[in-house]
C-alpha cells in the first residue's frame, strides 16, 4: 500500500525555497532511513556514500540522529562524532563536546527493566526466533525471525507480564515490542528538546525523515517544521511528504546538497 503524500524528490525545489527563509534543522531517523532495514537488528549499517552525505549535509545544516536503538549503539554505527543522537527514543541524548542528558524520570525506571528482562526472557522462551535487545532505557524483543502465525502470542505474552508493571509501557515498531518507561517522551518531544540545543531562537524550522510509526509521535508532535516518510509503515501518517526508500532518501540529500 502506498502512502498518498507528495513525493519529496519531485517538490525539492519548493523545500530548498523554504529552506531559503528558515534554516532548516535536520533530524534523521537511522533504520529504514539512513540503513537500510535488515534481519538481524546487529547487522544495520550505513553505507560509506549515506555517511558521507550525512557529513556533507550536517556542514550545512545541523543535523541530528533519532533512534529506538541505544544512543552508544546508533553513535557508534553512524560514527560522525559531530553530529548530535537521541538514542532510545530520546531518552539519551548526546553531542559533540561531551554533550550528555538523560531523562530523569526514565533513570528511575532502569532497574524495573533489570527486573523484567529474565521475566520476559522465560515467558518466551519456547517461541523460536525471539531476540532481545537491552538498551538503556529500552529493551527491544524483536520478532522478524518468528513464524509469522506465532507473532500474536509474542504480543499478548509481552502485554500479560506488563500488566503488572504500570511504569513500562509497549510500543510496537516493524516486527519488534519495544518496552519503554510510561512517560510522556518520544521522538516528537526529543526533536524539541534537541531543536533548542541546535537552532537559535526563531530559526526553528525543522526537518524530520523517518519510516516508523515511532518516528509518526515526531511528525505529529513538531511545531514549524516538516515530516518525510520514508517508504510506507501501514498506518495513518502525519508527515507532509515521502521518499520510497533510501536510495530516494540519498538523492533528496544529494539534491539538497546541490545549489
Ligand atoms: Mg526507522
Amino acid at each position: 500500500m502506498a502512502n498518498q503524500l507528495p513525493s519529496a524528490l519531485k517538490n525539492v525545489e519548493e523545500l530548498k525555497e523554504k529552506f531559503r527563509v528558515k534554516k532548516p534543522l535536520l533530524f534523521l531517523d537511522f533504520d529504514g532511513t539512513l540503513a537500510p532495514i535488515v534481519e538481524k537488528h546487529e547487522d544495520a549499517a550505513i553505507s560509506e556514500e549515506m555517511r558521507d552525505l550525512v557529513k556533507q549535509l550536517s556542514q550545512v545544516h545541523p543535523t541530528a540522529v533519532v533512534s529506538g536503538r541505544g544512543m552508544k549503539d546508533v553513535s557508534q554505527r553512524v560514527n560522525l562524532p559531530e553530529l548530535y543522537y537521541a538514542g532510545s527514543h530520546g531518552f539519551e541524548i548526546s553531542g559533540p563536546r561531551n554533550f550528555i542528558k538523560e531523562n530523569d524520570e526514565a533513570q528511575k525506571v532502569l532497574p524495573i527493566f533489570d527486573k523484567i528482562e529474565p521475566i520476559l526472557k522465560e515467558k518466551l522462551q519456547d517461541i523460536k526466533g525471539v531476540d532481545f535487545e537491552r538498551k538503556k532505557f529500552t529493551l527491544a524483543i524483536h520478532y522478524r525471525q518468528v513464524d509469522e502465525s506465532r507473532a500474536p502470542e509474542v504480543h499478548n505474552r509481552v502485554s500479560e507480564i506488563l500488566k503488572d508493571y504500570p511504569e513500562l509501557l509497549k510500543a510496537d515498531g516493524k516486527k519488534v515490542i519495544e518496552i519503554r518507561p510510561a512517560i510522556d517522551w518520544h521522538k516528537g518531544k526529543a526533536v524539541e528538546f534537541l531543536k533548542l540545543q541546535l537552532g537559535e531562537k526563531d530559526q526553528n524550522f525543522s526537518v524530520y525523515i523517518g519510516d516508523d510509526v515511532t518516528d509518526e509521535d515526531a511528525f505529529k508532535y513538531i511545531d514549524d517544521g516538516l515530516g518525510i516518510l520514508v517508504g510506507d509503515h501501514g498506518n495513518k501518517t502525519y508527515a507532509d511528504y515521502s521518499l520510497e526508500d533510501l536510495d530516494e532518501v540519498k538523492e533528496f540529500f544529494k539534491l539538497l546538497l546541490k545549489n
